[in-house]
């Protein structure tokens, strides 16, 4: 796992001026001095200035190129509950949107998940997304504990427990479910450290061993695709091999009781193209390169994941006579599988200019669609709440 780097204030500026007009941007400076003076007293239980947990905040959602707003909110999650200001007082300095945000995030703030059972969890997800009236509180919410898990050190042990369970059972599905898979593996990862140490550690151990070895066979399984498909003269390709993370690595170990090498030592490649049509002619080429394994090409690109992921998936018996599994997907649908739905809250000046404009707008509202099925469901939250009361949550 990379450490990921301190921000400064200074640095969440530099990161939004990059993407963000000038207003927008005095708009987000503007929530950190307010931000900076509510909580200027107070600090974490790493014993640090409180202030420094909202710049990361703020600095997460600024990565995934999040709207002024979204980030404007990153900075002030905390004051309605932390400090003496209200949210009529957000509203009248950032606005409505803001205030909305902010409110979602706190109240998601109060309720404390305590079960681990499957059905319970899943619930609990359930009524957290029909909570967010606005999705943007479930990319703070997400952003939020991010940051809590990189810092999760400063707690006792019991509380990394808990707090990293509830990470698994509930954020890390929710980030996948909205299809923020950058977020999704990091939670995942950083949990399984704090939940069972020795396996998260035996992995990592593993990968840097194999490391230079791995880069090696994949380097060739790379050179071999891209000879594939020079006949078809593909004007921006992309072709590499796929991370590997390390609570994937454990989940397939433990649910297919496999030695890590079984897992670890298998060729994921991905291919990115330009258009849809290329990721078609792709498959083609390395398809008659290759011999596919029966029951193992999926499309997704004609029949999109719930949560709006794209791609075609196949694997094939590749160089070597080595098991090989290509991912190929366009830029834009490369976009989405890492960000998901932040993806479509992402700035908008610029963004979505490519060729799949139309094609992103569909995949939004599938997006959208899925989850605003979720909160149908959750409509039952009465009942639900009457079924779980004093098993879940607390006040
Ligand atoms: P399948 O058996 O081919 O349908 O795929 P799996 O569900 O076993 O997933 C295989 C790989 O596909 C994963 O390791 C991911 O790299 C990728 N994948 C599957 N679903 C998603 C998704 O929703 N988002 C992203 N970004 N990647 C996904």
């Amino acid at each position: 796992m990379v450490e990921a780097k301190k921000l400064t204030a200074q640095d969440v500026h530099d990161l939004i001026a990059d993407y963000m007009n000038d207003e927008h941007v005095k708009k987000v400076d503007k929530a950190y001095q307010f931000a900076f003076h509510l909580h200027q007293e107070q600090k974490r239980k790493s014993g640090e200035p409180y202030i420094i947990h909202p710049i990361q905040v703020a600095g997460i959602l600024a990565e995934l190129h999040m709207d002024p707003d979204t980030v404007v909110a990153g900075y002030l999650h905390d004051i309605v509950e932390d400090t003496t200001a209200t949210l009529a007082d957000v509203e009248q300095a950032f606005g409505h949107d803001v205030a909305v945000i902010v409110d979602g995030v706190s109240k998601l703030s109060r309720i404390k998940y305590k079960s681990s059972r499957e059905q319970l969890a899943e619930n609990h997800r359930k009524l957290l997304l029909a909570m967010s009236h606005d999705i943007r509180v479930i990319i703070v919410k997400l952003a939020d504990r991010l940051h809590n898990m990189r810092t999760l050190s400063a707690l006792r042990e019991e509380k990394q427990r808990r707090i990293a369970a509830e990470t698994l059972e509930i954020y890390a599905p929710l980030a996948d479910r909205l299809g923020i898979m950058t977020i999704k593996w990091e939670l995942e990862d950083m949990a399984l450290r704090y939940l069972n140490f020795d396996a998260y550690h035996d992995i990592a151990k593993s990968m840097d061993l194999r490391r230079q070895e791995r880069l090696e066979i994949v380097d060739e399984a790379v050179d071999e695709i891209k000879h594939s498909i020079t006949d078809l003269h593909l004007a921006n390709t992309e072709v590499y091999g796929r991370p590997k993370h390390i609570y994937s690595i454990y989940r397939k170990m433990v649910d297919k009781n496999k030695r890590f090498e079984e897992i670890y030592d298998l060729l994921a490649i991905r291919v990115l193209v330009d258009t849809i049509p290329e990721t078609y002619a792709v498959l083609g080429a390395i398809h008659a390169r290759w011999t596919p394994m029966p029951g193992r090409f999926k499309d997704y690109i004609a029949l999109p994941k719930a949560n709006g992921y794209q791609s075609l998936h196949t694997s094939v018996i590749g160089p070597g006579g080595r098991p090989l599994e290509v991912q190929i997907r366009t830029y834009k649908m490369h976009e989405i599988a890492e960000y998901g739905i932040a993806a479509h809250w992402a700035y908008k000046e610029g963004n979505f200019a490519g060729a799949d404009v139309q094609n992103a707008d569909q995949q939004k509202l599938n997006v959208i669609q899925g989850i605003l099925e979720l909160q149908d469901d959750a409509q039952d939250a009465d009942d639900f709440m009457e079924s779980v009361k004093g098993d879940l949550f607390t006040d």
